[in-house]
């Protein structure tokens, strides 16, 4: 394993930045006397299954996964042969029971996993917007769900979801307008003709905190959810990891929600060679010059970050 970002610290004491001097945790603990209770370890890892997103949350009282990358991999334009990458990385981690299963849309590059894991693995609860979706990969998830016993838990903006241990995510999208317009509409062919209700803006969109480490997941959420993400939270949306939204395409990381969410680093989960161009270069470009350090899986394989709740570090697979 490659370290490749060395703790920084998680919050600001005065007005400067702490990006220098903060390796000295015993200053930084007595700087955070509100995360005094937070214990253990969060450990965040974007898995490298290629073309999609997969993230394993463990915060040491629950496994978590959101999102279970596709069932199939992206070649020259057509779905390919078989994606094992998902199942092999969790059988790594020794994963066999997950505690919240949090899809955050119904599109393949997310969801393709997911009856497998329901059907596999030991699921206990499956966390999503409640908005319905031919997707089969959707049907045959809540099949299996209902087969399984598995709880639906329907979640939008202003619901807290405890993952144990003083871990939180919080969900910030979609609001229940969004959720109650698009539940009208089932056909991606007919969302795609209403830009508001594609399924990427129906992205659950949440801040995963521990003590003073904030981490950014965005799902596919694209600019013109962003822009009401601003408005509507502003300074709250502070995190020091952002996980890119839309796998790093230019439809995501507008400028004015970057700036609002001021990360240290983004994570951006992407395939080699895909076909939609993830990351765009004009993405990339905003990072660099906003002074956020992008770290995708085509390079970088599994991307892990961990902190003890004031600080965090980031270390990659290659
Ligand atoms: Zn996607």
């Amino acid at each position: 394993m490659k370290r490749i970002f060395l703790v920084v610290c998680a919050f600001v004491i005065t007005a400067g930045l702490l990006l220098a001097g903060c390796g000295n945790k015993d200053s930084a603990q007595g700087s955070a006397g509100s995360v005094a209770s937070a214990q253990g370890q969060l450990t965040v890892k974007v898995l490298d299954v290629g073309q999609g997103d997969a993230i394993l949350i463990r915060t040491g009282a629950q496994t978590v996964l959101i999102d279970t990358g596709d069932a199939k991999f992206y070649e020259d334009g057509k779905k390919g042969q078989e994606n094992n990458l998902l199942m092999a990385a969790l059988q790594k981690e020794n994963v066999t029971v997950i505690d919240k299963l949090i899809l955050t849309h119904a599109h393949a590059d997310h969801i393709g996993r997911a009856p497998d894991v329901v059907e596999q693995l030991n699921v206990k609860e499956i966390i999503y917007n409640g908005i319905p979706s031919t997707n089969k990969y959707f049907r045959q998830t809540l099949k299996n769900a209902k087969d399984k016993g598995v709880q639906l838990t329907k979640v939008t903006a202003g619901t807290t979801v405890d993952l144990g241990n003083n871990v939180k995510f919080e969900v910030i999208s979609p609001d229940e307008a969004l959720v109650n317009k698009d539940s009208k509409i089932l056909t991606d062919a007919d969302k795609k003709n209403d830009k508001q209700a594609e399924a990427n803006n129906e992205s659950v969109v949440g801040i995963l905190s521990f003590g003073s480490f904030k981490m950014m997941l965005t799902g596919d959420a694209e600019k013109e959810i962003e822009a009401g993400l601003v408005q509507k939270y502003g300074k709250s949306l502070e995190c020091q990891v952002l996980k890119a939204g839309h796998h790093g395409s230019k439809t995501s990381s507008s400028e004015a929600f970057l700036k609002a969410v001021k990360p240290k680093a983004a994570l951006i989960s992407a395939g080699a060679n895909n076909q939609y161009h993830h990351p765009h270069p004009s993405t990339m470009k905003m990072y660099s010059a906003l002074g956020i350090m992008p770290y995708c899986t085509i390079e970088k394989g599994t991307i892990t970050v961990t902190s003890d709740g004031k600080n965090f570090e980031i270390t990659s697979e290659k």
